[in-house]
């Protein structure tokens, strides 16, 4: 499958956020360098752009972007 094209500058992937070593690697493997289009903060990026991004969602927490998308477009 294809990486992600933010690799170099997500704080998830450059370890700017807490969390297990082993959670943290199975991530990186399962969304980061194989599925990012799953990724909740490939998503928000994608619809909002990198300021929309919150700083403490990870890529698993895909119930969080309808909610984000949702926020930021009632404003
Ligand atoms: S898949 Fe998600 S967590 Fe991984 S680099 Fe892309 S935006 Fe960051």
């Amino acid at each position: 499958m294809a990486k992600c094209k933010l690799l170099e500058k997500c704080p998830f992937f450059n370890d700017q956020m807490q969390g297990a070593e082993d959670m943290i690697e199975r991530t990186k493997q399962n969304y980061c360098l194989d599925n990012f289009a799953s990724c909740a903060r490939y998503q928000v990026f994608d619809a909002l752009g990198r300021d929309h991004v919150p700083a403490d969602l990870y890529p698993f927490q895909v119930t969080r972007v309808r909610q984000i998308l949702s926020v930021v477009e009632a404003k």
